[in-house]
């Protein structure tokens, strides 16, 4: 599974499931991690640089999830 950038569509991190509910986490052998500023957390596009705005959710189980919002230049 991979997450893709909300502007370019190129990869951003791959993720691997967690369990039969779909939760899902970023795979440790991607090398990005999360950036964030004053206001918000992201993830910067290593292909074009965009900023992949992330927010937290948490799923219809209980677990908390990241999940991408929208994206900024
Ligand atoms: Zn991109």
């Amino acid at each position: 599974m991979e997450e893709k950038c909300r502007k370019c569509g190129k990869t951003l991190f791959k993720k691997v499931l967690l369990d039969e509910q779909g939760h899902t986490a970023i795979d440790e052998s991607t090398p990005i991690s999360l950036e964030s500023d004053d206001k918000e957390s992201f993830f910067k596009c290593p292909h074009c640089l965009a900023k992949n705005i992330v927010v937290s959710s948490t799923s219809q189980y209980g677990v908390p999830q990241l999940r991408i919002s929208h994206v900024k230049e």
